[in-house]
């Protein structure tokens, strides 16, 4: 037979032991790309750039198109 607690912890010993315990907050970094806040070690999600090296290319047909033609014009 396992041993069996004698008495039951009181609320202010369970309130001690639980007041350390607490969520944090993720620390970000700022994208080198962007700027905007990124997880470390993480691909950026909003322009999918990591290291420098864009990772993830989205797919922005509409948008694209209308950059093409604006720099199209600027040249
Ligand atoms: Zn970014």
């Amino acid at each position: 037979m396992p041993q069996e607690p004698k008495r039951r912890h009181s609320r202010q010993r369970k309130g001690k032991r639980r007041s350390s315990i607490k969520l944090s907050v993720a620390q970000g970094i700022t994208c080198s790309n962007c700027g905007g806040t990124v997880l470390p070690h993480v691909v950026c999600k909003n322009c999918g750039y990591y290291n420098g090296k864009q990772i993830i290319v989205k797919k922005e047909k509409k948008k694209s198109k209308e950059k093409e033609k604006e720099n199209d014009t600027s040249r």
